[in-house]
């Protein structure tokens, strides 16, 4: 069976998103930290056999799934989280902002609604509070900075490795929405935090992986600009 994952980086894949798992989902990456994995936003909810298939035809198994990050607590990236948790224990991080969506399963703040389904409330085993929070995973440091706009709690993640820095950008694009709560003025400043990390790939959620560190600054200079 063929599969359209990609290793981005020595130990970083591209596991799930449109083309890969289904046009719903945004994109989902994994990320080993020598035999521990961690995943990154866990698509719409309707594909979770495929992410499982796709995890394991990489030639690991989804039980080694410590944590997933889930980078807001919008359905396109939070919905297979219930699954994994429930099949494989695995611990559902979030910032704290934007937990309370999760855990009412708030079809408003996910935006469930707009995608015509639902999502079960879910306890979230840990928040991620205030700007900065390092996770260590092996000997390596997983970054998770808060750049509020999109929603109040959209994070977005950093890992340096093989003399790279990636950077886990979701949907620092937007859109900007009341029923999100969108803070525009908070993105901007957001922005300009992910800006100054000189990112040498970005791993964006809806749009691809962008990379070298040029591409990244001009991706993300792009969307400020059409919010002067
Ligand atoms: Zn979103
Ligand atoms: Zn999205």
């Amino acid at each position: 069976m063929r599969t359209n994952t990609e290793e981005i980086i020595n130990g970083v894949y591209l596991i799930g998103g449109p083309g890969i798992t289904s046009a719903d989902d945004a994109a989902i990456y994994l990320i080993d930290f020598v035999g521990e994995l961690v995943l990154i936003d866990a698509g719409a909810g309707r594909s979770s056999s495929q992410i499982v298939r796709n995890i394991e035809m990489l030639g690991f198994n989804p039980a080694a799934i410590s944590n997933l990050m889930l980078t807001h607590c919008h359905i396109d990236h939070i919905g297979s989280a219930p699954f994994f948790k429930k099949q494989y224990g695995t611990k559902i991080l979030i910032h704290e902002l934007d937990a309370g969506a999760v855990e009412t399963g708030d079809s408003r703040k996910t935006a469930a609604n707009w995608y015509g389904t639902i999502f079960p409330p879910t306890a979230v085993d840990q928040k991620l509070k205030g700007e900065h929070e390092t996770l260590k995973f092996s000997q390596e440091e997983l970054h998770c900075l808060h750049t509020p706009g999109h929603t109040p709690g959209s994070i977005s993640l950093y890992l340096d490795r093989a003399g790279k820095r990636v950077l886990f950008g979701q949907d620092i694009h937007g859109p900007f929405h009341k029923d999100f709560n969108s803070d525009i003025e908070a993105w901007k400043k957001s922005m300009q935090v992910l800006l100054a990390l000189n990112a040498d790939i970005l791993c964006e959620g809806h749009f691809g992986i962008f990379q070298p560190k040029e591409s990244v600054r001009a991706y993300i200079e792009r969307y400020l600009d059409e919010y002067e």
